[in-house]
């Protein structure tokens, strides 16, 4: 019967599959696994404007059918790409997409290449014991968090669609199962890197790098010194991207060398989860039982992926083994500095401490550092506080005085730290209430509500993810509608919650 399906040509823009006809060895040519029953569940309309989609002619049946892996559009060469990994800290020298398919690229409107890639479509050579499949809730559990980063600014792959596939997978439950259209900027991540690199491959590692030099950094090809900019590059591009997760309370929660992206998008949506009270050591993550990737970690983690790619670089960096090491040290070296720049500036603008001085740096960082001992002193909601400082910041203390009140009766910190924040917040050219409510959300996709959410979609009811999604991508909006997704959990249910793999 779908046989019968074709697909109008104006789908999708013309595919270009540079990763498999620039790197010949780096991936596998695979098909998607055909499925019995395509539905489509979710498609996203403001992407696929921006990829230049015709949307029309992908919502119907064969739009289903693409989207589960059914019907593969012309021009497109699936490839399984191949990469390896430290997971939690060991070692895998063969990962891969053992559940993902690189359909290929496109040119989006703007004219940047992005990759359009499934997941949960089937086994590839690369599965080793795993089915290849996905679910319906960690597949739309993606969406819902890679939305909402979105919609909050921050660099991340996108969700382009989720198909049902009329098949159970088999977990610990039966579930139904679905596959992701995921787009990024690119999959290539350090486990790509690793690939090569353990292996012993330096002119495939070189390869490797003259073309993600041309994808992201093409201002640098062909400059001497260049492996050594590209390690500079992701470094900063990290250093920014972890300050942004952790100015929101987010935790990644699998930060494998394999699930940290080139590109500097997040990536990997798994047992990630937004923290609720302010806890450093917070991970959910049901697979973390050492806190590997708990929040205050990740900025270290970062770190140390990124010296896991340097290592990979030095045969490239200079042929004399002492000077590579040395340029690979200064680049890690200077990561705590780069992150530390950007997480001050992630706090002056969540504090509206503007314009910002070298003079002030040091005090800015203090009362940053003072209003985190005082969220985690008084186990308040890490979010709803910075969004009542837009309040503060219009003359009514009284809604962030109050989540301090409610949580143990201990104001005079909070009292002294908005004194010092006031006092701070004299000078001309300060952000007003307005910019504070632009710097911080009243809406992350809270646990309590994720779950409920893909519960009832794992049920057949796809109302409750819908509202959410909704919700999640007006997150700076103050409209009293969306307050049931602005309020925290209870207490007790974050406390006990746990976040699964997905796969
Ligand atoms: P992840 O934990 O999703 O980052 O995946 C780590 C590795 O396990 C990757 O190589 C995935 O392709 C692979 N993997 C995860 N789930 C499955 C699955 N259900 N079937 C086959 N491979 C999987
Ligand atoms: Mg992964």
């Amino acid at each position: 019967m779908s046989d019968a399906l074709t697909l109008a040509p104006t789908a999708f823009p013309p595919f270009d599959n540079s990763y498999a006809r620039d790197l010949p060895g780096f991936a596998t040519p695979w098909r998607p696994a055909a499925v019995a029953a395509p539905a489509l569940l979710f498609f996203n309309a403001p992407l696929a404007a921006e990829l230049g989609l015709d949307a029309a002619a992908l919502q119907g049946p064969a739009g289903a059918a693409v989207f589960a892996g059914n019907l593969v559009p012309e021009g497109a060469e699936p490839v399984a790409q191949a990469y390896a990994g430290h997971q939690f800290g060991g070692f895998s020298p063969q990962l891969g997409d053992g559940r993902a398919l690189l359909l290929g690229e496109v040119h989006d409107r703007q004219g940047r290449r992005r990759d359009i890639a499934f997941k949960g479509s089937g086994r590839t050579p690369f599965s080793r014991g795993g089915d290849g499949r996905a679910a319906v809730g960690p597949m739309l559990r993606e969406v819902l968090i890679s939305e909402a980063l979105h919609a909050l600014g921050l660099p991340t792959t996108r969700a382009l669609a989720v198909a049902a596939t009329g098949e159970w997978v088999y977990r610990e439950d039966r579930l139904p199962g679905a596959v992701l259209t995921r787009v990024a900027a690119s999959h290539l991540r350090v486990g790509t890197f690793q690939f090569f690199a353990a292996r012993g491959e330096v002119e495939r590692v070189r390869q490797l790098a003259e073309y993600t030099i041309a994808r992201h950094d093409p201002d640098l090809a062909g400059t001497p010194g260049r492996y050594r900019a590209l390690l500079e590059r992701v470094a900063r591009r990290q250093a920014a991207l972890i300050a942004r997760w952790m100015g929101l309370g987010f935790i990644h929660g699998v930060m494998n060398t394999d699930n940290m992206t080139i590109s500097g998008e997040t990536i990997d949506y798994g047992p990630c989860a937004f923290m609720e009270a302010f806890d450093p050591g917070a991970v959910f993550s049901s697979i973390d039982h050492q806190g590997r990737y708990a929040y205050a970690n990740q900025p270290g983690i970062a770190r140390w992926n990124l010296a896991r790619l340097a290592e990979t670089l030095l045969p490239l960096l200079s042929d004399d083994a002492d000077a590579a090491v040395a340029e690979a040290t200064a680049v890690i070296n200077a990561f705590p500095d780069w992150y530390q720049a950007e997480w001050l500036g992630v706090w002056r603008t969540k504090l509206g401490l503007a314009p910002p001085s070298p003079a002030d740096e040091a005090g800015d960082a203090r009362l940053a550092e003072a209003w985190l001992r005082l969220l985690q002193e008084h186990a308040v909601d890490f979010t709803l506080a910075a969004r009542h400082l837009a309040d503060a910041a219009a003359g009514d203390e009284a809604p962030l005085r109050g989540l301090f009140d409610a949580a143990d009766g201990g104001p005079a910190g909070i009292t002294a730290w908005l004194g010092q924040w006031q006092a701070r917040r004299t000078a001309p050219g300060t952000p007003d209430a307005a910019a504070l409510r632009a710097a911080n959300p009243r809406i992350i996709p809270r646990n309590h509500r994720v779950e409920e959410a893909l519960a009832a979609a794992t049920e057949g009811d796809l109302a409750p993810f819908e509202t959410l999604l909704a919700a999640l991508r007006q997150p700076f909006d103050d409209d009293p509608a969306l307050s049931p997704f602005a309020e925290p959990a209870p207490a007790a249910l974050t406390a006990g919650y746990r976040t699964f793999c997905g796969t």
